[in-house]
């Protein structure tokens, strides 16, 4: 058989595969491992994507391939609606003691991050009954019907695909580079519930406390406690969406703990499970315990794989140094991406929370501009140079990493390097020297 080239793969891709779905990099995996991918044709690539933060203990660690090939031995599916399965409560308990917040907890098992996010929305709504949902601008939290209601980007994700699930309503998302400090944040959301929707008919807030899709934007301490004390005082649920900013990405396990703020229901997914499809909402147990029997489910979550996997990926966190290195990846991503803003004049902001980092690509500082262009250009050009890397933001400006937490600082290093030699080739405008600041 001729070995298989990109160009060819992507031409039968294209006459094959619905072109909804995007592909950030027009290349096709053959192998990966750790922090490596190779493609078809055989190059090497430094993987700070993990497809999409899925990856924080690298592809294949050799922990999650072991419990996986014992669990394949035993069985692959039984559906715990049907027949159920120690693993997947034991994966409850764990993720129950995981999450902040010193109360009695309860968790779900389901497939993907949207599913998560339904759930969630689904529970809030029976143990408030109340009907509305406050989400964020610039948030996302799938593409299942629920979920893209309560996204906030337009274009791609919502384009025409309405009408859109109703009783979710918008505030805008604490975003100082863009015009949002939180005290502003925050008067626009008491705005929308004097205009839009009483505080009484709300069932939950829920909040990303960082942007994931949105661009690595992390919601300041002072917000996400001011919307646990306003959910508390008007009896809604506060609900925060770790799928991406969780499992140990920002030098915590779970975002919110930077804060000490605790929430009535989390959701997460990606890493959970260290490449398998895999997500759970964990939550106070008598707000769980709202929906009566056989509202919950569906017939892949919890899958005695992924499950399997979450246990390598928990024993990893809790008996490792996982963390620590995350915290060490995080120094070293800031220190070089304020370098890289030095020294380049299009990095507007260089921004994120533990090792969830990310720059924004201005035209100029002063306007702020975006320049998604020359985003892609960046993007493509780290490619071509053994770089995978991933955009985000409202005007897919964002330049983010999402490397595995295992990555040490030379391999940052490199990437740096990698990401200097695109912005000197593509970014106009002049460089400032390291010394002029
Ligand atoms: N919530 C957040 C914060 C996410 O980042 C994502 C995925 N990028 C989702 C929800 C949806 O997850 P999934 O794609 O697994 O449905």
């Amino acid at each position: 058989m001729a070995p298989m080239s990109n160009a060819d793969l992507l031409l039968r891709r294209e006459q094959s595969v619905a072109r909804g779905v995007a592909s950030s990099h027009p290349i096709f995996a053959a192998r990966a491992e750790g922090a490596r991918v190779w493609d078809v044709e055989g190059r090497e690539y430094i993987d700070f994507a993990g497809g999409i933060g899925v990856l924080n203990v690298g592809h294949r660690h050799p922990r999650v391939l072991e419990a996986i090939c014992d669990q394949l031995d035993r069985f692959t599916h039984t559906c715990f609606q049907v027949v159920m399965y120690e693993e997947y409560v034991r994966l409850c308990e764990r993720l129950n003691a995981a999450v902040p917040g010193d109360f009695a907890k309860k968790s779900i098992l389901l497939t993907t991050g949207a599913e998560a996010v339904e759930n969630a929305v689904k529970i809030a709504r029976a143990a408030t009954g109340r009907p509305a949902i406050v989400a964020f601008n610039q948030s996302f939290h799938g593409r299942t019907l629920l979920a893209m209601s309560m996204t906030g980007k337009a274009g791609a994700y919502r384009q025409n695909f309405g009408p859109f699930a109703p009783d979710i309503h918008h505030a805008p998302y604490p975003d100082e580079y863009r015009g949002w400090p939180a005290d502003r944040a925050l008067e626009a959301l008491d705005e929308l519930f004097d205009t839009q929707v009483p505080r009484d008919q709300v069932a939950a807030i829920v909040i990303e406390p960082v942007l994931g899709e949105g661009g690595f934007v992390p919601a300041p301490a002072e917000f996400l406690r001011e919307l646990r004390r306003l959910t508390e005082a008007e009896g809604m649920l506060l609900v925060a969406d770790e799928v991406q900013s969780g499992f140990g990405r920002t030098g915590r396990l779970f975002a919110l703990e930077h804060h000490g703020v605790v929430a009535d229901m989390v959701t997460m997914a990606k890493s959970l499970a260290g490449g398998l499809p895999l997500s759970a909402v964990v939550g106070r147990a008598e707000v769980m315990d709202a929906p009566a029997p056989g509202g919950l489910g569906g017939t892949y979550g919890g899958n005695p794989l992924a499950c399997a996997a979450a246990h390598a990926v928990l024993d990893l966190f809790e008996s490792g140094d996982l963390l620590e290195r995350a915290r060490r990846q995080a120094t070293a991503l800031a220190g070089g991406f304020a370098e890289l803003q030095r020294r380049h004049p299009c990095i507007g902001d260089v921004r994120g929370l533990g090792a969830m980092m990310a720059m924004e690509l201005v035209r100029d500082r002063v306007t702020r501009a975006p320049d998604p262009a020359l985003t892609r250009r960046i993007l493509d050009s780290a490619r071509e140079q053994g770089l995978l890397i991933l955009s985000a933001g409202r005007f897919s400006n964002v330049l983010r990493v999402l490397p595995p937490l295992e990555v040490d600082e030379t391999t940052i290093a490199a990437a740096i390097a990698i990401l200097d030699a695109a912005f000197r080739r593509h970014a106009t405008g002049s460089v400032v020297s390291p010394a002029a600041g």
